[in-house]
């Protein structure tokens, strides 16, 4: 049977309630989040994403300035309490929704970090449901079983599109008591 891996997506100061480009739900989900981790839901692995810019070009155009290599607002939010095996930083120099296009500081690539450890089977979770997370579970539907979490997840605007389009590439999309 293949290991089974929880992602949780970006779940940063900025991104929470207070920050430059805070979801209402960020701070709660971000508890919710280390609530559950402490449950019993064999995970072998534990990862998370960052997104992390130095300078990402036009995308500071389209977005408010948030999660600035080294700041304050790139920091896990305080209420994410979750040991993590590797983190993945992605967005340095562009644009990147997926935490598939991060890296470990060492310089692996998330695809490469799990299928080397014979994940197959991912649960995703974070902020923001209808930009990385859902850009973050359709990369991995190319090579892994994918769930996202519901009540996890933490939307900029419309959640409700974001599920179906990822129950429509063929996540599972349930909460995660379900
Ligand atoms: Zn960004």
């Amino acid at each position: 049977m293949g290991m089974k891996a929880l992602v949780i997506v970006d779940v940063q100061n900025d991104f929470c309630p207070g920050g430059s480009l805070g979801t209402e739900r960020g701070a709660d989900v971000a508890a919710a989040i280390t609530e559950y981790a402490r449950g019993d839901h064999g995970y072998d692995y534990v990862v998370a994403t960052k997104d992390w810019h130095i300078d990402p070009g036009e995308h500071f155009e389209v977005w408010p300035v948030h999660c600035v290599a080294g700041t304050s607002g790139a920091e896990f939010h305080p209420n994410l309490q979750v040991e993590t095996d590797e983190v993945f930083y992605k967005g340095q120099y562009t644009a990147a929704y997926s935490g598939f296009e991060g890296a470990s500081e060492a310089g692996e690539s998330m695809e490469e970090w799990l299928t080397q450890r014979g994940v197959t089977e991912l649960d995703v979770v974070g902020i923001a449901t209808d930009f990385c997370v859902k850009a973050t579970a359709i990369d991995g539907l190319e090579k892994f079983q994918v769930r996202v979490l519901t009540d996890l997840c933490a939307p900029v605007a419309d959640e409700a599109e974001a599920f179906a389009a990822l129950a429509a590439a063929g996540a599972t999309v349930q909460p995660a008591d379900a």
